[in-house]
C-alpha cells in the first residue's frame, strides 16, 4: 500500500443492541432526568474534583448512554459529591441523584 504520511481512522460504529446498556436502563429508571441532558459540559467545567483529577461527568453520561462506559468505578469513586455540577447544569439534570444511581447500580449489576 501506497504511504501517504497519514493513516484513515478505523470504521467506527456505536450499535446500541448489541452494548451493554443495563447502567443506561437502571439510571432511567431511578432518575427520569438523566434523559434531558444535552451534553453541554458545564457539570464538567464546574467540577470541584475535575481541579485535580480526570473527572469528566459530561463524557461519562455520553457513554453510559451508548453502553460504553467500561471505566466507570474508578471514575466515579473521583466525585466528592458536592452538588456543584446539579447548581449549574442548566437542563436541571439532577447529577448528584445520577451519580448516587451509578454507585448502587454498580454494586447491584456487577460492572
Ligand atoms: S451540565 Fe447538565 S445538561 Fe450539561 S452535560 Fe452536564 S448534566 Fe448534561
Ligand atoms: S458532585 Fe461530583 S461530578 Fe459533580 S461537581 Fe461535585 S465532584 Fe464534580
Amino acid at each position: 500500500m501506497i504511504d501517504f504520511g497519514y493513516n484513515i481512522n478505523a470504521d467506527r460504529q456505536i450499535d446500541y443492541d448489541r452494548n451493554d446498556r443495563r447502567l443506561a436502563r437502571y439510571i432511567l429508571e431511578h432518575e427520569p432526568t438523566f434523559r434531558i441532558c444535552i451534553s453541554c459540559g458545564t457539570c464538567t467545567a464546574t467540577c470541584s474534583a475535575g481541579n485535580f483529577t480526570y473527572l469528566n461527568l459530561r463524557e461519562m453520561i455520553v457513554l453510559i448512554k451508548r453502553g460504553e462506559a467500561k471505566n466507570i468505578k474508578s471514575d466515579i469513586e473521583k466525585c466528592m459529591l458536592c452538588g456543584k455540577c446539579q447548581l449549574a447544569c442548566p437542563r436541571g439534570v439532577n447529577t448528584r441523584n445520577i451519580i448516587l444511581t451509578i454507585n448502587r447500580a454498580i454494586e447491584r449489576l456487577d460492572f
